[in-house]
């Protein structure tokens, strides 16, 4: 598991693992182990990222909705005191008026 981690040879953990991003090397350079008739790692990688990141990607929006939803709410509370404030000093300026 740690050579698979850190992209070296299975066998002697010198050579690399990839040729390229996500393409095995045939064999490895500094022991010559054969990667090629080996390879068969199937859709479990694919799984497990998608796995991996849906838990990671997935509670964002669903965040960012509630975080919406609790803005409409705090927009109307506090429209509702801002308007409250306004009309309590129209109410007062109206009663020195009659005063
Ligand atoms: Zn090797």
């Amino acid at each position: 598991m740690e050579a698979g981690l850190s992209g070296r040879c299975l066998e002697c953990g010198e050579g690399r693992l990839f040729s390229r991003w996500l393409t095995f090397e045939p064999r490895c350079l500094a022991c010559g182990a054969d990667f090629a008739s080996f390879e068969d790692a199937g859709d479990g990688p694919a799984v497990f990222v998608i796995f991996i990141v849906g838990i990671l990607i997935v509670p964002i929006p669903v965040l960012l909705s509630l975080a919406l939803g609790w803005s409409i709410w705090l927009l109307r509370v506090l429209r509702g005191v801002i308007f409250a404030q306004g009309w309590a000093k129209h109410a007062r300026e109206q009663q020195f008026k009659n005063t």
